[in-house]
């Protein structure tokens, strides 16, 4: 029966004297240190590439290694482990005692049976990991980028300052919204936000990124804020990412108790800022208005029929 695993191995350099390296061949060249590192370095980066001569380690989703303190610590994980651990302990100390030229006792081997990340299915280390809101393990760097390139920024009309994120992993809007995400085909794809009953969306839209229709849209956001701002109308502007760079998602929503004003206002910026029109063939064709031709007139109608009919 397979299980999950994670071999850590420990190399000591032995540095003290020469002995050791001239039994393997190894040649003195400046200080045994900087001789030692350069060894490592080039012997690991080799078996990196190779990987392991170790049959019971053909599977292995993780090879990491990394020196500390002047020490190699070289990880492996796999997650479909069948073979024995003590004897692949063996193997592997006897393996790194014989590729890395240090006495036996310089080699150590440790292994676990890890949790696994509910992202990137590598292992998470009982003190280097945190969990998802529904209880899962995730790691460290998983929940990094999870956090730095959100999937939504959430920025709220009274804290600016301080935009709220939601990820694949992570949620800091504390319940008021929700994100899934729609594929349109295996590539490509949005996401859509859904409030909690206290927020209304007031308005929902895409940036097209170096457009007319962007400026426009910058236009209709800042307006719609001073004035839902002068009524004390509380607000939060949702922009969700999509697979199209030069594309991101921009919801606008009200608290829910005060929607019927908001809609007075949106609905009038609306009319004079927002032209479903010029939107979708800036949409199509990726042009200004100034630069559209009949043919691509003609294409975007063409185009929005098809959709339209699809949908
Ligand atoms: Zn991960």
């Amino acid at each position: 029966m397979s299980k999950m695993r994670q071999f850590i191995i420990e190399i000591r350099p032995k540095v003290e004297g020469q002995g050791v390296l001239d039994q393997f061949g190894v040649k003195n060249g400046h200080t045994p240190e900087a001789d030692w590192k350069a060894f490592f370095y080039k012997k690991l980066d080799q078996l990196r590439a190779s990987g392991l001569p170790i049959e019971e380690l053909e599977k292995v989703t993780k090879f990491e290694v990394s020196m500390r303190d002047n020490r190699a610590i070289v990880e492996i994980f796999d997650k479909d482990f069948d073979g024995d651990d003590k004897a692949v302990k063996l193997k592997l100390r006897e393996f790194f005692f014989d590729t890395m030229k240090v006495p036996r006792e310089n080699v150590s081997v440790t292994v676990k049976e890890p949790k696994v990340c509910a992202s990137c299915d590598g292992p998470v280390d009982e003190d280097n990991g945190t969990s998802t809101p529904d209880g899962k393990p995730l790691c460290y760097p998983c929940y990094e980028s999870d956090t730095s390139e959100p999937a939504a920024t959430v920025v709220y009309s009274d804290e600016d300052e301080y935009p709220h994120t939601i990820g694949d992993y992570h949620n800091d809007t504390e319940g008021d919204f929700e994100l899934a995400y729609h594929h349109t085909d295996a590539w490509r794809g949005h996401y859509s936000v859904t409030p909690s009953k206290d927020w209304a969306e007031l308005h929902s839209d895409a940036i097209l990124s170096m457009s007319e229709d962007e400026r426009e849209l910058k236009r209709f956001d800042e307006l719609l804020q001073e004035a839902l701002k002068d009524l004390g109308i509380r607000y939060a502007r949702v922009f969700t990412r999509t697979s199209n760079l030069f594309c991101s998602g921009y919801d606008f929503f009200v608290e829910k108790k005060k929607l019927k004003k908001a809609e007075g206002i949106a609905s009038h910026l609306k009319s004079v800022l927002r032209d479903p029109v010029r939107f979708t063939t800036t949409a199509l064709t990726g042009k200004d208005p100034k630069d559209i031709t009949n043919t691509d007139r003609l294409f975007a109608a063409m185009a929005s029929r098809i959709m339209k009919n699809q949908g």
